[in-house]
Parts: structure tokens; sequence; C-alpha cells
């Protein structure tokens, strides 16, 4: 396809507020791409390259840019700079400058040369990624252009999710109802233009055929919740109850030597816990295998748990060693999913956890979870007390029969935890979809408070919970507002449906944790609208801690978790 093709229907996707339109334009696209290039053209529309636990950046900044688009046109910089100033989109000053009538490049080989950019490292890589991006821009007309600059600093802002991707690509093939098996094999690898290449050049039979990868995430299982020890029982009978750890959760790659750790959010965390990579090299017992569980830093010397914020640290690039010497970790594994040539996705809960203490051998950094069976709520409840005590945030009771559902929240998996007087047993992940800028002391940041939403998974539409204006320190709101600034969009995502006009409407991308004292019902807000247009919204919400960034907008909770938890807090005694 060329690339100008792609571009008009960028522009298309672009113009369109209405969900079901942005649906028909995306399948259509795809329906227009060969097996050749459909992965391609979904990384693009996606502002990505590959996807996100390749770990691959592009490492073009803005002021880079500018260098480029000005020797790309012969402009001074400084001109470049005042016309961005003007516009604020850099894409926008790039259409304005590049004046060619462009070589009709392939969608391909836009992209092959913006990976060359990407690929470009070392010593004087600046200057090389400047004179490959020059190269291409003066290559094309001024509105590739556009779309190019954009893309190139992460800003293509169309805010197309996998669930969206996954629809249109169903769509595209006629038929709504094969999303399901496309969504098995994307489950499993991670990786949309995999399975969609796999669609185009082997048809449904090469999608169906996807097992787990090692080096591909799995997309892992979630947990449901329930109000109380009798209720799991009730539902799931006897069951295996583990410890809650409050820390990072882990996916562990081994393959021989090399071992990848990939986050919830599926990008590549390997560089923040060199201990676990050493020691599943050397007391993981398995040529190859995945494993999962959660990595927390303690204290050595008393073996207590320490919370969330400390083991939080080690997201970051520099320091790690040392961060390491001052809060070593333990890893608790929890799951196993695949060993030498055998998928264990599809075995039963027992078999995994058997198999998994089976591989580890002792070792100071590995162990498995905490972990004991029972029937008896009583007992769960006297552990829960004491997980409670010990720091921990409650437990997770496991069905004993159920496989690993990849990329799921179902009953298989039931998390506890504790509801204090006035305050919601859980936070809530809210996705931001605008801002409103604030009136009186608040007006001099910018932004005065959040529109927050949560995911209904079946429309794949965003649908509002709640205003946010509270748990943010001052500077944390001029940062939200350069960040937001960034994503903003002339009018309401076609994702995102609202009753409540924002004055700055974003792309769905960034997701915020938010405590409440209770879960009301309220017409202000469409997550789980009835009838009578009632929906449920968020008493006295206040954020906690600053953006997720281990969470992408669809890991937000979803609608039909609101209603559960709002159905929960009717029977929970407050304590
Ligand atoms: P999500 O379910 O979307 O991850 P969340 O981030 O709020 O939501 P919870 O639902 O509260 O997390 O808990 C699930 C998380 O608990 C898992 O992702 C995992 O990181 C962690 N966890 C800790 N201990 C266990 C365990 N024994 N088994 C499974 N998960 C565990």
């Amino acid at each position: 396809m060329k690339f100008i093709r792609l571009v008009e229907y960028f522009e298309r996707l672009e113009e369109t507020t209405k969900r079901l339109e942005m649906f028909d334009i995306l399948s259509e696209l795809f329906r227009e791409a060969s097996a050749k290039d459909i992965d391609k053209i979904i990384y693009l529309s996606q502002g990505q390259l590959l996807p996100p636990f390749y770990g691959l950046e592009i490492g073009m900044s803005e002021k880079l840019l500018i260098r480029a688009i000005s020797d790309a046109t012969n402009t001074p910089t400084q001109k470049v700079k005042d016309s961005f100033k003007h516009s604020g989109d850099l894409g926008k000053t790039a259409e304005g400058l590049v004046k060619g009538r462009g070589q009709n490049l392939t969608a391909e080989k836009v992209y092959e040369e913006i990976m060359n950019i990407a690929r470009t490292s070392g010593a004087g890589s600046v200057e090389k990624k400047i004179g490959f991006l020059s190269n291409l821009l003066r290559g094309v007309s001024s509105k590739e252009a556009k779309y190019i600059a954009r893309f190139v600093i992460g800003r293509l802002r169309l805010g197309i999710g996998d669930p969206t991707v996954l629809e249109a690509l169903a769509l595209a093939q006629g038929d709504r109802a094969l999303r399901p098996e496309l969504e098995r094999a994307y489950n499993l690898c991670s990786d949309l233009g995999l399975v969609a290449k796999a669609l185009l050049e082997k048809g449904m039979e090469g999608v169906r055929k996807f097992s787990v990868r090692v080096g591909y995430p799995i997309r892992m299982a979630l947990c449901e919740r329930l109000p109380s020890s009798e209720e799991i029982i009730a539902k799931i009978g006897k069951a295996a109850i583990e410890a809650k750890y409050d820390g990072f959760r882990v996916q562990c790659h081994k393959d021989g030597d090399k071992v990848d750790l990939f986050s919830r959010n599926l990008e590549r965390t390997t560089h923040m816990f060199p201990e676990i990579r050493e020691a599943t090299k050397d007391s993981f017992l398995a040529k190859r295998a995945i494993f999962e569980g959660e990595a927390l830093a303690y204290n050595e010397a008393t073996g207590e748990l320490f919370p969330f914020q400390i083991t939080i640290q080690r997201k970051r690039k520099h320091g790690i060693e040392e961060l390491a010497k001052e809060y070593p970790l333990k890893f608790f594994a929890f799951e196993l999913l695949y060993v030498d040539g055998m998928d264990y996705t599809e075995k039963p809960y027992l078999e995994r956890r058997k198999k998994l203490v089976s591989l580890i051998k002792k070792n100071p950094i590995i162990e498995p979870a905490e972990m004991f069976i029972t029937d008896d709520p009583k007992k769960i409840y006297k552990y829960f007390e004491e997980a409670i005590e010990r720091g921990l945030e409650g437990v997770v009771a496991k069905r004993l029969d159920a496989p690993y559902a990849a990329g799921g929240r179902n009953f298989n998996w039931i998390k506890l935890k504790r509801s204090y007087r006035g305050e919601l047993a859980d936070t809530i992940d809210v996705c931001i979809v605008g801002y409103f800028r604030g009136k009186g002391a608040r007006a001099r940041f910018g932004v005065g408070a959040l529109l927050g939403a949560v995911y209904d998974e079946e429309a794949d539409t965003f649908r509002t919970v709640s205003k946010v204006g509270s748990g943010f320190k001052e500077d944390e709101f001029i940062e939200l507002k350069k960040i937001l600034d960034d994503i903003a969009i002339q009018h309401k995502h076609p994702r995102v449906d609202s009753v409540i006009e924002a004055d700055v409407w974003v792309e769905p991308r960034y997701v915020v944790t938010v405590t409440a004292d209770e879960i009301t019902r309220s017409p202000s807000h469409t997550a789980g609208r009835d009838r009578e247009d009632i929906g449920y919204a968020l008493r006295f919400p206040r954020a906690v801690g600053f953006l997720r960034q281990d969470k992408k907008p669809e890991d937000a909770n979803t609608v039909k978790e609101v209603i559960e938890m709002f159905e929960i807090q009717k029977k929970v005694k407050v304590q």
C-alpha cells in the first residue's frame, strides 16, 4: 500500500467522532492491506514500530525533529521553532514547510526508514538519525510529512487500542464472530501484527494454531473480586489460597542463558531486576520456560516485605545495581506457563503449581508463593487477617482445576482485600479522557480536575465515572497539564462516551488510580447507564499516586467491575 493511501485513512480516522465509523474505516484499511504489509500498517496506525514489549524506541525528540525539518526544507531552525510555537503541533509545522510532491513511497518503505532511525545507536547516532529523517522528509508530500513528524515523536493521537484492532480485523474478514479466536492468538503472543500476518497468510487455520512462545509475553491472567471468604468457597469450592503480594508482576521468559522479563503491561522490564535474571539462569531447573510471580523489595535483616512504593523505585534507567543492594528483592513465583516444549496454560492449576515448585532449586531470590488448600472459609479468614498484619494486600483464591486464563479476568482467581470505614475495598483505575481548567486557585495550574472513565470491554468504549480533582500535588497538576496537552484532541474521542463536556478532550491513553468513599448512582456519568440514564459515579474521589505507567487504557477497571464493586459494597458490613 502506498503511504499516502494510509495517510488518507489516518485523516478519516482523525476526523470521525463516531465509534462505529471508526471500526468501518479501520476494517476497510485492513481489507486493502496485503499479507506483506498488514503488520506494519497495524503498528503504524497504533503509533508504534513494534509492540511495546520489544522495548524499541525511535529516540527522536522535538528538538531533533525540528532540526530534521529544518534540514529537509532548507528552513532556518528558528523559523521552524516559530512555526511550532504558533501551531503547537510539529506535524502541522512539517506539513506547512514540506513543499515537495513526494515520491509515492509505500507504507512499508516509510516503515523501514523509520525503523532505520530507531535502530541507529551509539556514537554519532543523533546526527545520523537527523540525517535519515530529513532524507525521508525530502521524499514525501506535505500531508505525509505531517503524519511522519507526529509518528516519530509519539504523537499520532489516533487512540487505536488493541481491542479496536481485533474488532476491525474480524470485521475485515466479514465476520465479527471470529474475534474470540483472533483474541485467543493475541492473548498468547501480545503481537497484533503477528496475528494479522498469520491470518492473511494462512487464514483462520493459521490463527487457530497459535500457542505460547518463549520471548513473546503472554497477556496476564487477572483477578475477580468477592467480599468474603464464604462467598469465595461458595463460588469455586475447595481452593488454593495464596498470599497477595503488593509488588511488581513479572513474567519471566527463560531461553537457555537468555532471560527476559515483562511487566503486567507487557513492557520489557528485564533491566529492572538483574537478580531475578541471575536466579532464573542458575536456579530455575528448565532450559526453556515461562513462569510468573510478584517481585517485592524486602528487608534482609527482618524478612519484612516493603510496600509497593519502595519496590516501584526499580522503575528507572540507571542506578539499579545500587538500588538492588539497598533494597534486595524476593520473587514469589505463582504460575507456570511453559516448560521445555510443553504448554502449561491449558493444564489445571494444581498440576501447574506442583511442577512449578519442583523446578525451583533453593535460592535466595525465587521462592514459590505461600499457598494452602482449603474449603474452610474460617481458615481463609484467619490467614487473610495474618496476611494483612504482615503488610500483604490480602489473599488470592485460585480454582484448583482451572487453566491459566491468558488475558482474562474471571473467577478462576478471586482476590480478597480489606475494606476500611468510608473507603472502597479496592482502588479504581480510570482512564483520563479529558480535563477541566479549574477555577480560583487551581486555574493557575491550568488543570483543575480530570475526567475519568472506566472501560466497557464489549463496546470497546470508555464511559465516564468520575471527575478527579484531588490527590495531586501542585507540581503534579502542572506536569499533568503538559502531558495531557500533548495528547489533546479537537473533539471527544470516538471511543469515549460522556454527557459531561470536558474543557479539553484528550486521547484515551493514561490511567490513574483513584480511591473513593463509595460508588453511587448518578445521572451525570455514563458508566453502567440504565434505561433511566442513571449511571455510576465515585463519591469523594482522590487520586493515589501519579499516572500509572504500567497500565494501558484498556487496563483501566471496567464498567462491569464498577457495578460488581457497587454490589459488593451493599453487602459488606462496615468494619
Ligand atoms: P489487575 O487485576 O488489573 O492487575 P490491580 O493492578 O488493581 O488489578 P489487583 O487486581 O489488586 O491488581 O491484583 C492483581 C495483582 O495482584 C496481580 O496482577 C499480581 O501482580 C498481584 N498478585 C500478588 N500476589 C498474587 C498471587 N499470589 N497470585 C496472583 N496475583 C498476585
